[in-house]
């Protein structure tokens, strides 16, 4: 579950080696004639974020310049590390995420708006019936609910606490 508003940092994980997930479709693009060196064994990139439910796409690398492909989610870097351009285009991912928490946030702030009045609502009756008060007037006051539905709704949650003398 996404968590609208915990914390959501992004960051570019750095994909050394092929994703299982990938290994079946994909192949390191770094084959051109050299052997692979610690940069060269850079794979690709991917946006992920803090929140730990949610990681963009993967980026594939390669070391070869006519091989950039952003359609494809291709990039090249000669180094491993991503060029600036690079960078936004990578985080552009990011964009997603963000919007599909925002998108959701009332929702959240509605339902937990919702569960406060609920415990407020369970307190107010509790409190009326520790003075007394019958399911009658309580449902009457709960938007003009019938006593014994009163009663079926908030009997477990709002009897009277017992007294606890010292
Ligand atoms: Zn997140």
């Amino acid at each position: 579950m996404v968590d609208p508003v915990g914390r959501h940092e992004w960051y570019i994980r750095t994909v050394i080696s092929l994703p299982e997930m990938e290994a079946h479709a994909r192949k390191p693009l770094c084959v051109g004639g050299r052997s692979c060196t610690s940069t060269d064994q850079v794979f690709g990139w991917q946006v992920e974020c803090s929140c730990r439910q949610w990681r963009g796409k993967l980026w594939q690398r390669t070391n070869r310049p006519l091989d950039h492909n952003v359609p494809e989610r291709i990039l090249y870097s000669a180094d491993g590390e991503l060029s600036p351009a690079s960078r936004q285009v990578v985080l552009a991912d990011w964009d997603g995420h963000v919007h599909r928490i925002w998108t959701v946030m009332p929702v959240r702030l509605a339902h937990e708006m919702l569960l406060e009045a609920q415990l407020r609502l369970a307190e107010a009756v509790r409190f009326a019936r520790s003075t007394d008060a019958s399911w009658d007037d309580i449902g009457s006051a709960a938007g003009g609910i019938a006593g014994p539905t009163a009663r079926q709704l908030w009997d477990g949650v709002a009897s009277p606490q017992p007294q606890i003398s010292q």
